[in-house]
This record gives C-alpha cells, sequence and structure tokens, in this order.
C-alpha cells in the first residue's frame, strides 16, 4: 500500500460526533479509537521508535527521542483527527469513499485535516525506516475533539505536556494554507503563515418584560428594546487597527501588487485612515483589519400569540490579539448604552493569541521568530520560489490551549489552495489534489529531516 492509499483508509474512518451523543458513549468514540489503532497499524516503524500515549479516545501523544546533540528544545506538532459531520445528500460522492476523481481524494476531512496527520505519520515512517534520528525531541500531540466546542483533548494533551516540564521551541498547527487569487491584484501564490490568532467570544443580550397575552401588549416591549440595542452596534463598529502580523503581511505583499494599491499597502501605517477605507471592502480584509462581531441567534416566545417574559440575540465576537475579553464587553455595553440590556458570556471564550512581543515587528519580509527559517527550507523544498509571509488567523485552532508551553506557535497549511477548495471545507465535495498530498508530504518530511 502507498501514501494514497493509507490516506484513503484515513479518511474512510468516519471520525465525526453524532449530534446529540455524550462524551463517553462507546458507539460514538468508536471511531476515534478505530482511528488511533489504525495509525498503530499503518506506521510499524514508527511506533517502534516512538513512545505513545493514549490519554483518551480523543487524545494521543507520540514521542520522537532526539540524539541529542543539540541544545534546541524539543519541537511539538499538533493535529487532530475527527471531522465535522457530512449532510451526504449535497455530496455529489460518498463523503467516507475516498473517492479519488480527476486528480483529486474526495471526502470528510481530506482538507480539515487527514492530509496533515497523516502526512506527519508518513514522513516519520520514511525516516524512521531510513534509520534517521532527529537532533532535537519532535512531539506530535493529536486531538479528537478539535470540531466541538470546548474540546476534551487538546486541553488534555497541553496539561499533560505542562505536567512533563515540557517547553517547545516552536509549535505548527493547521492554519492558513498556500493562498491562491485570494488577495485581489496579487498573482503569486502566497504562503500565509499565522503567527497572531484572533480571540472568541460569544455575547448573550437579554431584554425582559411580563409575559402575558399577546392581545393586550405593553407600550414598551421586550423586542424593541433588544432590537434597538442590536441596531447600535451595527452602527458601532469596533475601530480599524492594524496589528504586527497584518501590518508585516501588507507591507511584504505590497511591492508584488504594483500601483497605489501597492503603494498604499507598504504604507498602511502612514496612510492609516486612506488606507482602512480602501482596504475595508471584502469581509476578508476586514476581519485582519478590526474585532468583528456577527449576529448569530435570536430567540423570542415559542408560540406567536405568546408575549416573550425575555427576548435574547447572541452575537459572536472574533477579537483582535490588541483586545481582550473584557474590554471588548466593555465596548458592548457602552454601545448598546441601555439598562435594560443585560450582556453576558456565552458559552466558552478564548482570549487573543499574539505574537510573541520578542519577535513582533522584526525583520522586513518574515519573522525571526523560533522555527520560522525550519517552515521556509520546508517550503522551499516543496514549492519552489513560493513567496512565505505572516499573517493572521482569523478562526481558533487547537493551538490556543498551548501557550502556556511554547513561545512560538504556527498556524500553517502546506497546500495550495484556492477559493473553490476553501469551500469544501465544512462544506460539500470536501477534496484534496494528489498534487497538494505529494507536496504536503515533501513539506513534511523535510521538516521532520531538519530537526
Ligand atoms: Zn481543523
Amino acid at each position: 500500500m502507498d501514501f494514497i492509499e493509507r490516506f484513503r483508509e484515513a479518511v474512510k474512518i468516519p471520525t465525526w460526533w453524532p449530534a446529540g451523543a455524550q462524551k463517553g458513549e462507546a458507539a460514538a468514540e468508536a471511531p476515534l479509537v478505530r482511528f488511533q489503532e489504525f495509525l498503530v497499524t499503518a506506521y510499524p516503524a514508527f511506533h517502534k521508535t516512538a513512545e505513545r500515549w493514549v490519554l483518551s479516545p480523543y487524545s494521543v501523544i507520540y514521542h520522537w527521542p532526539g540524539s541529542g546533540g543539540g541544545s534546541d528544545s524539543p519541537v511539538l506538532f499538533l493535529a487532530h483527527y475527527d471531522v465535522v459531520p457530512a449532510e451526504t445528500e449535497k455530496w455529489s460522492v460518498d463523503p467516507f469513499g475516498a473517492e479519488v476523481k480527476d486528480g483529486f481524494v474526495y471526502g470528510r476531512g481530506t482538507l480539515d485535516m487527514k492530509a496533515t496527520l497523516i502526512s506527519l505519520m508518513e514522513g516519520a515512517e520514511k525516516l524512521c525506516t531510513m534509520n534517521f534520528k532527529p537532533t532535537r525531541d519532535i512531539w506530535f500531540a493529536f486531538g479528537g475533539d478539535e470540531e466541538r466546542a470546548g474540546p476534551i483533548g487538546a486541553v488534555q494533551n497541553a496539561k499533560w505536556l505542562a505536567a512533563k516540564n515540557l517547553r517547545f521551541d516552536w509549535l505548527l498547527d493547521e492554519g492558513t494554507p498556500i493562498g491562491v487569487n485570494q488577495i485581489k491584484g496579487v498573482d503569486s501564490p502566497l504562503a500565509l503563515v499565522s503567527i497572531e490568532e484572533k480571540g472568541y467570544l460569544s455575547l448573550a443580550l437579554t431584554a425582559v418584560q411580563k409575559p402575558g397575552h399577546a392581545s393586550r401588549p405593553p407600550k414598551v416591549q421586550a423586542a424593541a428594546v433588544l432590537a434597538k440595542a442590536l441596531c447600535r452596534i451595527a452602527k458601532k463598529p469596533f475601530p480599524f487597527e492594524l496589528i504586527p502580523s497584518v501590518e508585516r503581511f501588507f507591507r511584504r505583499i505590497g511591492p508584488l501588487s504594483g500601483g497605489i494599491q501597492g503603494f498604499a499597502m507598504r504604507h498602511a501605517r502612514l496612510l492609516g485612515p486612506l488606507f482602512f477605507a480602501a482596504a475595508a471592502s471584502s469581509p476578508t480584509t476586514i476581519a485582519m483589519l478590526r474585532t468583528t462581531v456577527a449576529m448569530t441567534q435570536l430567540k423570542g416566545s415559542a408560540a406567536d400569540n405568546v408575549m416573550p417574559s425575555e427576548v435574547k440575540a447572541v452575537i459572536n465576537l472574533r477579537l483582535l490579539p490588541s483586545w481582550t475579553i473584557e474590554r471588548a464587553i466593555a465596548f458592548i455595553k457602552k454601545v448598546i448604552n441601555d439598562d435594560r440590556v443585560t450582556v453576558s458570556i456565552h458559552g466558552t471564550a478564548s482570549e487573543p493569541t499574539r505574537a510573541n512581543p520578542a519577535y513582533r515587528g522584526t525583520g522586513q519580509h518574515g519573522s525571526d521568530q523560533p522555527g520560522w527559517k525550519d517552515l521556509a527550507a520546508a517550503l522551499e523544498s516543496a514549492w519552489p520560489g513560493t513567496i512565505m509571509t505572516p499573517f493572521l488567523m482569523v478562526a481558533t485552532t487547537d493551538s490556543r490551549h498551548y501557550k502556556e508551553i511554547t513561545g512560538s506557535i504556527f498556524r500553517f497549511n502546506p497546500y495550495k489552495l484556492g477559493p473553490d477548495d476553501m469551500s469544501g471545507i465544512h462544506g460539500h465535495d470536501e477534496r484534496i489534489s494528489e498534487e497538494n498530498l505529494i507536496k504536503g508530504l515533501q513539506f513534511y518530511t523535510k521538516l521532520l529531516e531538519s530537526m
């Protein structure tokens, strides 16, 4: 069996979580356990060399000991083996059939993110078969519940590693890809390596009133109070800001873009409001420049003729790394400016992750953050001539649970993806090209080999 065949076997294991199932339910956890066991049989040489700990169906850790020749501290690679469910009827192929068609492997989790996990294992297996020994210690920490909010796996892994007093030089997790045609006016593919990550915060906004019959409504209704608050939020967005990773991104791509647009990108800070006005033309760039607010849920009473005792809206914020949860709540309360609306945290929130101040703003085109050069060398070997630039992760990754045990976090996928490929992630007909699979394997193998 070759790499693509083993990858297809991995995709066929349906590691999604059935709606409503509880943790601890054997039937729901079985595919996760099956996946853990699949790795053992598929990669015998690596399993002979590395130590393995299974902490739960949601967590497996590997330690590949180095020769100890170097003084460098260990490095950590993260991945998750769970996937989101698939609406089978909307797919043109079986989401768990791993069908090969027109140069692509189709299946749920191909991009997000079994390709990475399997490539790490493939690279390690190949190197072990060749009796290669890394200089420094390499660790893998894999989670089985990244796609559900409030994961056990990553939290458990991070705690376990911290309890062993391990400190990592850097870590690599899933993240932004090699973007193709994603920035207007920039033709060359860009390896977007996210060195910062936005925070996650949902807020419940509630207004109450006496419940009663809809035939005798009160003069001031809770829904109107809440609606007014939402309108104020819509009218007063968070301010634009140029944070370090984003400033460096624009400085890096400015010369590629040319003309007035390129000039504006290179001098974003100097131009200030002029730059923001021009750049804020698409939701993608806006997400890089401010804390965003998405109005996601609204709830009134259960029947059309019953006055609700409370009306509730949920808004989902993604915080720029220069913000904190506390400051963002204060901002929203001030904008609403109405005591009749209570604001409270809904679900689990997480603070943004900033780039380490020690490495911020250095290096005109890259970063002197530990690991940056290793990633650049691996990228050059797989995708020669590709430009690599610091970037901001606007979604959340498992890596946020690991910030206590390393000062240098990268979120990156070594796959060339255009807007069409991106739509398959959490969507329909998710797929990865065989070219991306081969190049990605080259990237991770080279990276492991350089440790
Ligand atoms: Zn993922």
